[in-house]
């Protein structure tokens, strides 16, 4: 099998290859079987863009799941739970493929399928994004001590992937997180609040932001997503959206 290759890495260390030399001396695979991809597709192999579940109509108008009942307006766990930020974006249910390649993306140093991610939000969500009158993208912030044992947080290169493409700058240090929580996996709701309660702060407010978009790779039972929508809501922005490539199916249904 061909070397893989980080492109991202190459690109942050401003050698001068071009992508096409690039793809051909390292073919590109697709992200969720890994096999070798045509080339020119940057994207997933056929087999796999079939099989994958989106997201689909009937919103959620909070977190933006699929809901059953079209006459719903919030599915349930939204229903119960107050969630203080104003509408989410996900683009994928958290299964199969995708959900190998997003811990891939996060701990197998494959920085390349941001740019996939990124390319699927867009194609479900762009033309919403961009009506949204945004002025900041902000991604979930990882502990510094995460950081350095993973040489980056993939929840930033996501987003540098999706401003690229919305022409939105990002703020990787408007948020930071404090402290450095433990896998939430098995706790519910509640117990993650509390985690997560005082988890992050403002880390750069010489920028006034008005509507931010937070950006994640799994959205579970949001409750990341609603402890950094406080903290920004604290600082003064006024609206605050999310996307993520994927979403869990919630702890309620
Ligand atoms: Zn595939
Ligand atoms: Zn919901």
């Amino acid at each position: 099998m061909p070397k893989r290759i980080d492109r991202e890495e190459i690109v942050e260390f401003g050698l001068q290859y071009s992508t096409v030399l690039l793809d051909l001396l390292y073919p590109r695979h697709c992200p969720l079987c890994n096999t070798i991809l045509n080339f020119g597709n940057v994207s997933v192999c056929n087999g796999c863009m079939k099989q994958q579940k989106r997201i689909k109509p009937p919103y959620c108008m909070k977190c933006g799941k699929t809901i059953g009942d079209s006459t719903l307006e919030y599915c349930q766990d939204c229903s119960k739970i107050t969630k203080s930020y104003n509408r989410g974006f996900p683009v994928f249910s958290y299964t199969g493929g995708i959900k190998n390649a997003l811990y891939d993306f996060k701990y197998k140093n494959q920085r390349e399928y941001g740019a996939f991610f990124a390319e699927c939000i867009m194609e479900q969500y762009g033309a919403s994004l961009e009506r949204l009158g945004l002025d900041g993208l902000i991604p979930i912030p990882v502990h510094k001590s995460k950081k350095k044992v993973r040489g980056y947080n993939q929840a930033e290169v996501l987003a540098k992937q999706l401003g690229k493409r919305l022409q939105i700058p990002v703020y990787p240090q408007y948020l930071v997180r404090v402290v450095n929580t433990n896998p939430q996996k098995e706790l519910n709701d509640k117990t993650r609040m509390k985690n997560l309660k005082n988890a992050f702060k403002i880390g750069e407010n010489t920028i006034k932001l008005r509507k931010v978009l937070l950006v994640d790779d799994i959205y579970t039972t949001g409750a990341t997503i609603e402890s950094c929508t406080r903290v920004l809501l604290q600082a003064g922005v006024e609206e605050v959206y999310y996307t993520s490539v994927a979403i869990g199916k919630g702890y309620s249904e």
